[in-house]
């Protein structure tokens, strides 16, 4: 219920930052709205699971009025912000405006190009539910088309799946996608050969999972070979067009599927919401996570550049989660008089899965890898994830994929622009 003459916080972006921060305000002396876009949170960890059809689109999703409805302080409002009159504080929605004291931003993110060329138009990104779900799609498509096809060249054309970024998701993707062919699809398509599918992964970079141990990188790609994934480092893409990849060096890979999952930077509207920017989109901010010319406008997760040690926190679940609570804390802090505290990251590790009773985990400064990090990932994911119904949907998903080496989902969904079923696959 919102009250006349209580502070006004509005949060856009019902994502880890924006629902973490209104969680914290939750029953706390503030009205607080929340806007987003979509009536659902996503659980993104496992977006790279819906483009590999080994989950639904709504197993990772859910709905984000069930989610708040036990805080009789909290509104959500479904609606695109298209603007922010930071002046007389007010947030500009396409058919109204909604007053703020305080904002927090947490907008996230979308697929950064480094200035490939033909990147943005060419490669298939893996940001959001739409794109995992397109993905999907357009790798059944191919096997569709490949099983038909007489040419022998087009037919590898075809069957060249290429994943940009040898980063976590990119790692987990290429698992995924392996698995997939290697069993549910064999059985899906037995005229076709195989040997001829080739899962390429380019890296730009000498090494894996940058920024963890050198025991967790050569785990990853010993086990991405060990299942057929063609891993090259030191690849740097120079230019993606409709027909494959050209490297750096000028070798061309003929292939109708890139998949990017090189790195993401910040959306570009708050560019033309006059925050001080950086090249990759994201916004700079006080140590306090305020933006420097407006101390009332907080911005979170992915949007946010923060540093901590001198080096910039990773795009990563756990900060945007973090970096929202703190924020909402800061604006307690401020409704009560009080003054907003600098923000301090309390790492909780990381961890990426390559496939079948194999991951890689970082804890506390502990390493582990094969069955047992496999199982801590299965464990930390299914408990993070929002919902029962999503756990359970999760779990058995899982099981049948683990024990009939099948996958439940391998249907080829009609999206309103999808450019593959246009084509015909
Ligand atoms: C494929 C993939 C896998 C990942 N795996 C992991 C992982 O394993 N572990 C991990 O820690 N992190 C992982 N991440 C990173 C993690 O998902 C992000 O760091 C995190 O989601 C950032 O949170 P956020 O709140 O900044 O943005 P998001 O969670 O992206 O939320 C942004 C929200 O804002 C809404 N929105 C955007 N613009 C507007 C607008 N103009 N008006 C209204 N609403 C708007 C969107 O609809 C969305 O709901 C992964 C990311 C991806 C893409």
């Amino acid at each position: 219920m919102v009250m006349q003459d209580r502070p006004k916080v509005v949060i856009v972006g019902a994502g880890f930052g924006g629902l973490w921060a209104t969680r914290w305000l939750g029953n706390k002396p503030a009205d607080v709205r929340i806007i987003d876009r979509n009536n659902y949170h996503s659980f993104m960890p496992l977006l790279y699971q819906v483009a590999a059809a080994e989950l639904e689109p709504e197993d990772i999703i859910y709905p984000v009025r069930s989610i708040l409805h036990k805080y009789q302080n909290v509104e959500f409002i479904l609606g695109e912000v298209r603007g922010i009159d930071s002046l007389n504080r007010k947030v500009l929605l396409r058919d109204r405006s909604l007053p703020y004291d305080y904002l927090i931003l947490s907008i996230g993110s979308k697929p950064h190009y480094f200035g490939v060329k033909g990147a943005a138009e060419h490669a298939l990104p893996l940001r959001i539910l739409d794109d995992a779900v397109q993905v999907r799609n357009h790798i059944l498509c191919r096997f569709e088309s490949a099983a038909v096809e007489q040419d022998p060249k087009i037919r590898q054309q075809m069957l060249t799946f290429i994943i940009v970024g040898g980063g976590p998701t990119g790692v987990e993707f290429a698992g995924a996608l392996a698995e997939l062919v290697r069993r549910p699809l064999a059985r899906d398509y037995p005229s076709l050969d195989l040997n001829e599918v080739h899962i390429l992964m380019l890296e730009a970079s000498a090494r894996l999972l940058t920024g963890l141990p050198a025991m967790l990188h050569d785990y990853a790609l010993k086990h991405l070979r060990k299942m057929g994934v063609d891993v090259q480092l030191n690849s740097a893409v120079a230019e993606i067009t409709s027909r494959g990849v050209i490297l750096k060096d000028g070798h061309m890979i003929p292939s109708e599927t890139v998949v990017w999952t090189a790195g993401v930077g910040g959306v570009s509207l708050p560019q033309n919401w006059d925050f001080p920017t950086r090249a990759n989109g994201q916004v700079n901010v006080l140590p306090t996570l305020q933006s420097p010319n407006h101390p009332e406008i907080y911005i979170t997760g992915d949007l946010a550049h923060v540093e901590q040690d001198g080096k910039p926190l990773l795009q990563v679940a756990t900060v945007a989660i973090q970096e929202g609570e703190w924020a909402a804390a800061n604006v307690l802090n401020q409704i009560l008089g009080k003054a907003p505290r600098p923000f301090r990251f309390r790492d909780p590790g990381i961890m990426a899965v390559t496939g079948r009773n194999a991951a890689v985990v970082q804890l506390k400064g502990y390493a582990f890898t094969g069955f047992i990090a496999w199982i801590m990932w299965l464990s930390i994911h299914l408990y993070r994830l929002i919902g029962f119904r999503n756990r359970l949907s999760v779990l058995v998903s899982w099981a049948w994929d683990y024990i009939f080496f099948d996958r439940v989902v391998r249907l080829i969904l009609p999206l309103p622009e999808n450019e593959a079923l246009e084509k015909g696959c």
